[in-house]
């Protein structure tokens, strides 16, 4: 199987992965430890598509501020007597949104730090709203367990990643 180059040093890696011991560009297995190149290859592999994932997943959190904006506004067009209130709902969701977009970005780079911002976010903003009216408490209540438990996953892989890149540094 053609192993893709998902990591800069693979074609030509010197060291080994586990125990930084030096090894030749053809050696498979560590001469020191006999982790073999290819599985570690593998699990490089495998973090990058999780922490693909954990990117659509932030990116589709951001969206979903959009969309439920925008639904907010079609719905509650009666409720939301005044222009200030229509472009406080506006505002924010544009806002959740644009940082979504943004932390999709910054994800790429610090995945962890960017899944941290984004459940704190979803966290504080449920939060307060449960302060101003505590009937919203329970509205969409599996929506808010999905968001959080799809949060703690790229947040788990995000830590996965960090120290995969500790490990190897
Ligand atoms: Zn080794």
């Amino acid at each position: 199987m053609a192993l893709p180059s998902l990591i800069d040093d693979t074609p030509t890696a010197t060291t080994c992965n586990q125990c930084k011991t030096a090894m030749a560009a053809r050696e498979r297995f560590c001469p020191s430890c006999g982790a073999d190149r290819e599985v570690e290859w593998q699990v490089a592999g495998l973090e990058m598509t999780r922490l693909a994932s954990a990117r659509k997943w932030i990116l589709g959190i951001g969206v979903w501020y959009l969309i439920s904006g925008a639904i907010m506004l079609l719905v509650l067009r009666k409720q939301l007597g005044t222009d200030e209130q229509r472009n406080l709902v506006l505002v924010t969701s544009g806002g959740l949104f644009a940082i979504h977009l943004g932390l999709y970005v910054w994800a790429k780079t610090a995945p962890l730090a960017a899944a941290v911002v984004s459940l704190l976010l979803f966290v504080t903003l449920h939060t307060a709203n449960a302060a101003l009216d505590p009937s919203t408490i329970y509205k969409g209540i599996v929506i808010k367990v999905l968001f959080v438990l799809v949060l703690a996953k790229a947040i788990q892989a995000g830590y996965e990643i960090h120290r995969m890149r500790n490990q190897r540094a």
